[in-house]
C-alpha cells in the first residue's frame, strides 16, 4: 500500500508512526515547562517565599521534597484512573490542563497562590506523565524491534525540553522577575497541548488512547457521569494537596521519631509500609520462575531510587551551590545550570545505544545489575568530582564552573546506564498481567527519592536571612556535603556490582 492510500494513523516518518512525532513535541513542551518551572523553584522559595526565615534553606528543601515526591506519587493514581475510566487522551488533556493552571498560577505573586499552584502541577502530572508515556507504547505493535528506538527518541524530546527551558526561564526570571519564568513555562504547557490536539484532529492516533468503556466513561455516580465526575475531584482534590504542601514543618520536638518529619512523611512512610507488604504477597503468590525476576524488578527500582535521590539534588542543593559558591562567569545564572543534565544527555543517548547495541553483537553488552552497579560508581564519582572543587576555591570561596559541567557529564551518563535500561527491565521482568502496576511502583522510586532529597537537603541547609549568603560562609558544608555523597553512592555502587554475579542468576533469561 502507498504512503498516500494509508490512513494517517498507518503512515510513517522517519521509520516510525507518525503519531510518535506529535507525543515527541507535547512530551518536550510539558517537559519544558515542568523543568523551566523546576529550575526556579529552589531560588525562588529561598529569595522570596522563605526569605523572613534564618531556617528558610529548611523550609525550602521541605516543600522541595514534597512537591517532588507528589508530582511522582501522582502518577500511580493518573494511570490507574486512566486504564479503568478515562483513557489515555482524555488524561492527558486534563492532567495538560490543570498543569498549565499551575503554572500560571505560580505567576501570582501570592504565598497561598504558591502552594494551589504547586499542587496543580502534582495532580495534572498525574494524570500527564504516565499517559503520554504509554501512549508512546501503544503505537507499536507487541515485539515491533522500532520500540526502544521510539522511546529513546521520545527521551530526547524530554531532554530537549529539559535543556532550553531553564535557559529561557531563568533568563526571564534574572532580567524580567520570577513570575515572567514561571508564565513561561506555563505558555510552554499550553503549547503541547495544542501539538498533542493537532494530532488527534489529524487522526495519526487512529482509535489508540480511547477511554477503555464507553459505558463505564459515562456511568453515572450521584448523578454525573464519571467522564465529568473525574476532573470535578481532580479540582477539588488540588486545596487539600496544597494544605499538605504547606505543613512543611517537622511535627515533633528534636530527639523524637517525629522530629525533621512532616505529615507528607509520615504519608509516605504508610505508602512504603503498604507497598513493601503488597509486593511481598505478590511475589509469594507468584510461580517460581516469576517470583526470582519480580524480586530482581523491585531490587532495581530500589537502586533507581537511590540513584535518583543523588540526581535529584540538582533542583536543591546543587542549584544553591552554584548559586553561592561557583563562579559562573556570567556565562549562565544558577537556575540556568539546570539544563547541563539534560544537554548531556542530548550529546550522548544515541551514541550509549549505539555502544549496546555494538556490545551487544559481540556478546559483550553488560547485564543489567553490572550496568546499575556502573551507574551508582558514576554518580559518587560525580559528587566526588564536585567535592574536589573545594581545593580550588577563590579567597571568597567561588570554585571553578569546571568542575561543575564535569560532574554533570558524569552524572548524567550514569542516568543513561540505568533509567532508560530499568524501564524496558520493567516490562520484561513483570509477568503481563501486573506490568501497569510495576511501571506504578518504578514511577514511585522517584517520589522516594525525593524523601532522600528532602533529607539530604536540611541536613546542607545553611541558616541566615542574607540573600547573598555564599563564599566561604557556605562552601564547607556544600564540600562536606559532596564527599559523604560520593562515600555512600560509591559504596552502594561497589555492592551493587559485588552482587552481580548472583542477581544476573536470577534475572534467569532477561538480560
Ligand atoms: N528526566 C526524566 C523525565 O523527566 C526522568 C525523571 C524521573 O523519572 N525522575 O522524564
Amino acid at each position: 500500500m502507498s504512503e498516500i492510500s494509508k490512513q494517517p494513523y498507518e503512515q510513517e516518518t522517519l521509520g516510525h508512526p507518525t503519531g510518535l512525532f506529535y507525543l515527541f513535541f507535547a512530551e518536550l513542551w510539558e517537559r519544558f515547562s515542568f523543568y523551566g518551572m523546576r529550575a526556579l523553584l529552589m531560588l525562588y522559595m529561598v529569595n522570596e517565599i522563605f526569605k523572613a526565615l534564618t531556617e528558610r534553606d529548611v523550609a525550602a528543601a521541605a516543600v522541595y521534597a514534597s512537591y517532588g515526591s507528589l508530582v511522582y506519587a501522582s502518577t500511580v493514581i493518573g494511570g490507574r484512573i486512566s486504564d479503568k475510566i478515562l483513557g489515555m487522551r482524555s488524561s492527558i488533556f486534563l492532567g495538560g490542563i490543570l498543569m498549565a493552571i499551575g503554572h500560571f498560577v505560580l505567576a501570582i505573586e501570592n504565598n497561598i497562590a504558591f502552594f494551589l499552584a504547586l499542587s496543580f502541577i502534582i495532580v495534572g502530572n498525574g494524570f500527564f506523565k504516565p499517559n503520554i508515556s504509554t501512549f508512546v507504547g501503544s503505537l507499536y505493535k507487541d515485539g515491533d524491534r522500532r520500540k526502544d528506538s521510539g522511546f529513546t527518541i521520545f527521551y530526547m524530546g524530554i531532554n530537549i525540553g529539559g535543556f532550553v527551558a531553564p535557559l529561557l526561564c531563568g533568563w526571564l526570571a534574572a532580567e524580567y522577575g520570577w513570575h515572567y519564568g514561571f508564565g513561561l513555562a506555563g505558555i510552554g504547557m499550553l503549547t503541547g497541548l495544542i501539538f498533542f490536539w493537532s494530532g488527534i484532529r489529524k487522526n495519526v492516533f487512529g482509535d489508540r488512547g480511547l477511554p477503555p468503556s464507553r459505558e463505564i466513561y459515562e456511568k453515572k455516580i450521584l448523578g454525573i457521569p464519571q467522564k465529568t465526575l473525574v476532573p470535578m475531584v481532580a479540582f477539588l482534590a488540588t486545596p487539600l494537596v496544597a494544605l499538605l504542601l504547606s505543613s512543611y514543618k517537622s511535627l515533633g520536638s528534636e530527639d523524637s521519631f517525629l522530629a525533621d518529619k512532616n505529615y507528607v512523611n509520615i504519608l509516605f512512610y504508610l505508602i512504603g509500609i503498604a507497598v513493601i507488604i503488597y509486593l511481598s504477597i505478590i511475589i509469594y503468590n507468584s510461580k517460581p520462575d516469576e517470583r526470582k525476576k519480580l524480586f530482581m524488578a523491585v531490587l532495581i527500582t530500589f537502586f533507581m531510587t537511590l540513584f535518583w535521590g543523588f540526581h535529584e539534588l540538582s533542583g536543591s542543593v546543587i542549584t544553591l551551590f552554584a548559586d553561592r559558591n561557583v563562579n559562573l562567569d556570567g556565562i549562565m545564572n544558577a537556575s540556568q545550570t539546570n539544563s547541563l543534565n539534560s544537554l548531556v544527555i542530548i550529546i550522548l543517548s544515541i551514541p550509549i545505544s549505539l555502544l549496546w547495541a555494538y556490545l551487544s553483537k559481540r556478546n559483550l553488552n553488560p547485564r543489567t545489575p553490572y550496568k546499575f552497579g556502573l551507574g551508582l560508581v558514576l554518580a559518587g564519582l560525580s559528587f566526588y568530582i564536585l567535592s574536589l572543587s573545594g581545593g580550588s576555591a577563590d579567597a571568597n570561596g567561588m570554585v571553578p564552573f569546571a568542575y561543575l559541567i564535569i560532574m554533570y557529564f558524569v552524572l548524567s551518563i550514569g542516568e543513561l546506564f540505568m533509567s532508560p535500561v530499568g524501564l524496558s527491565k520493567i516490562t520484561d521482568l513483570s509477568p503481563k498481567r501486573i506490568v501497569a502496576f510495576m511501571m506504578g511502583i518504578w514511577f514511585l522510586s522517584s517520589a522516594y527519592a525525593f524523601q532522600i532529597v528532602g533529607f539530604i537537603s536540611k541536613q546542607l541547609a545553611i541558616e541566615s536571612t542574607d540573600v547573598n549568603v555564599g563564599g566561604l560562609d557556605t562552601l564547607q558544608v556544600y564540600i562536606d556535603g559532596f564527599s559523604l555523597i560520593a562515600k555512600y553512592s560509591l559504596g552502594v555502587g561497589l555492592i551493587v556490582l559485588l552482587f552481580s554475579p548472583l542477581m544476573k542468576k536470577l534475572m534467569g533469561n532477561v538480560h
